[in-house]
């Protein structure tokens, strides 16, 4: 069947698999009251019972053994979840009874959902827009209540609604812009050069302000990887044990001895926070302990944060040198360990050769120390107030929202050069493309099947 042809009705099971109090069978589609009929008996059928009315019935098999006594509700299209007629039957839980119910509404003809299928259909039937189904999938994966909280935002529209904002300021300039241009003697009121710099700098704040917000978003979702570094022997597997509050890391005074990668994740203030701890950046001949350094470069990479640990209690050594040069450039805290000892470098030191850089003194064996820690690596990355203002947004939004920033910020240098108004119309119209993208007013085939087919069957 075609992509848009939605004259087949769908069943999944959409409650989770497993054991549990009650299974919700879903169908949805034009025959969804028929199929539901062939195995649902109440003493009244369900397409004469008011919508959003549970009935109560039994589940009837094709022997006519009554195999569950369940409840059935339906939803009339286009008040329903997907905007087709739904039907839901509610069996007791345990695997066996819904899966039967399942069976037997396929074998009358219904077609076992895909992946998403049901949110999917939400969306092609304009019950929800792009970034409201991505955030369904976000409210299912979220691991936090801040995390839950922003797919929330998202749900309820919030941040479609300040994208379409944006999105009729565009329209609008963009069609004062072309009238001027296709019809220059006509009275179109004219806009000054000025005042066409002056709403193109507004629409630019207010993408960067959601931007910053599906940032937040994301990261709240996904968590932040802070890779801990330093050379051998600093006391990284004893402040990563500290952090995650066990001893997962072989902490040993034998320099090399971390030689892969050891991952350890937290939640600190509603945000997933992974720590890896490296083998030290040593340049080495060993072969095993070389595999591990390479690892070490890689985390490096991918990581959000370095933590980048000093020894206090010895002088700077020329390796150490080499990677306040690494980590200059990227977001990073500098920890100089072992406190509780006498120390032979300052946090004096460490300003002389990294001036701009977060600097904190500690002992792996503080416990204090670590938790402020924890908030500080936090609040490097994410802003005290931004936390509740997030946007669950995915990689694929914050993608498109920078084109369309970027074609803001294009039209608003080429107005600043003189370029000719054509050159800034059409910056503005291929903004508008990617913000059409972004809600889902344009799309492909393939682009819904990469977002939806991330959802579990039934949702
Ligand atoms: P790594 O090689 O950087 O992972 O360092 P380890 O965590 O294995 O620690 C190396 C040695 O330093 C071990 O003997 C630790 O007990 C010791 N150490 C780590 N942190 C501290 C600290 O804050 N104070 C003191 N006195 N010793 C520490
Ligand atoms: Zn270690």
């Amino acid at each position: 069947s075609s992509f848009f042809d939605y004259n087949d009705t769908i069943a999944s099971i959409s409650t989770a698999w497993g054991e549990a109090g009650i299974a919700i069978v879903r169908l949805s589609g034009p025959q969804s009251l028929d199929l539901a009929e062939k195995v649902f008996k109440g003493i009244k059928p369900l397409k004469d019972t008011p919508p959003r009315y549970m009935r109560n019935g039994f589940l009837i098999d094709e022997n006519g053994d009554c195999l569950d006594e369940v409840l059935g509700v339906w939803f009339r299209a286009p008040k329903s979840y997907t905007g087709e007629d739904v039907v839901e039957i509610h069996c007791h839980g345990g695997l066996l009874i819904a899966s039967k119910c399942l069976d037997m509404l396929l074998s009358h003809g219904a077609r076992l959902a895909e992946p998403g299928e049901f949110t999917q259909r939400a969306f092609l039937n304009g019950r929800i827009d792009l970034t409201q189904a991505e955030a369904v999938l976000g409210i299912i994966k979220a691991k936090s209540d801040e995390a839950l909280r922003a797919a929330a935002r998202t749900l309820r529209g919030e941040l479609s609604k300040r994208i379409e904002v944006v999105y009729d300021s565009l329209l609008d300039l963009s069609a004062n812009l072309e009238a001027n241009l296709d019809f220059p003697e006509e009275d179109i009121p004219y806009l000054s050069p000025d005042e066409v710099l002056k709403r193109l700098n507004e629409i630019s704040v207010s993408l960067r302000d959601l931007a910053s917000r599906c940032k937040v978003g994301r990261t709240l979702r996904d968590g932040i990887k802070v890779a801990i570094v330093g050379r051998p022997n600093v006391g990284k597997s004893s402040i990563f044990n500290a952090l995650l509050d066990e001893t997962r890391a072989i902490v040993t005074p034998i320099p090399g001895t971390t030689r892969d990668i050891v991952e350890g994740m937290i939640v600190h203030r509603g945000i997933p926070i992974t720590f890896m701890d490296t083998a030290g950046l040593r340049v080495t001949d060993d072969i095993v302990e070389s595999i591990g350094v390479g690892m070490a470069q890689r985390a490096l990479k991918e990581a959000d944060l370095k933590l980048w640990i000093i020894d206090g209690s010895e002088s700077l050594m020329q390796e150490d040198l080499n990677l306040a040069d690494e980590i200059k450039n990227h977001p990073h805290i500098v920890a100089i360990n072992k406190a509780d000892i006498p120390q032979a470098i300052s946090q004096e030191d460490l300003m002389a050769i990294l001036p701009d850089s977060e600097i904190v003194v500690l002992s792996a064996f503080d416990k204090n120390a670590i938790v402020e820690l924890k908030e500080r690596i936090v609040r490097k990355l994410i802003k005290d107030s931004a936390i509740n203002e997030g946007f669950n947004a995915t990689a694929r939004q914050i993608d498109m929202l920078k084109n369309v920033q970027a074609c803001v910020d294009n039209a608003i240098a080429s107005l600043h050069v003189g370029e000719p108004e054509e050159l800034i119309a059409s910056n503005l119209l291929e903004a508008k493309y990617y913000l059409d993208r972004l809600l889902g007013r344009s799309f492909d085939e393939d682009l819904i099947h990469a977002i939806f087919s991330q959802f579990c069957v039934g949702k």
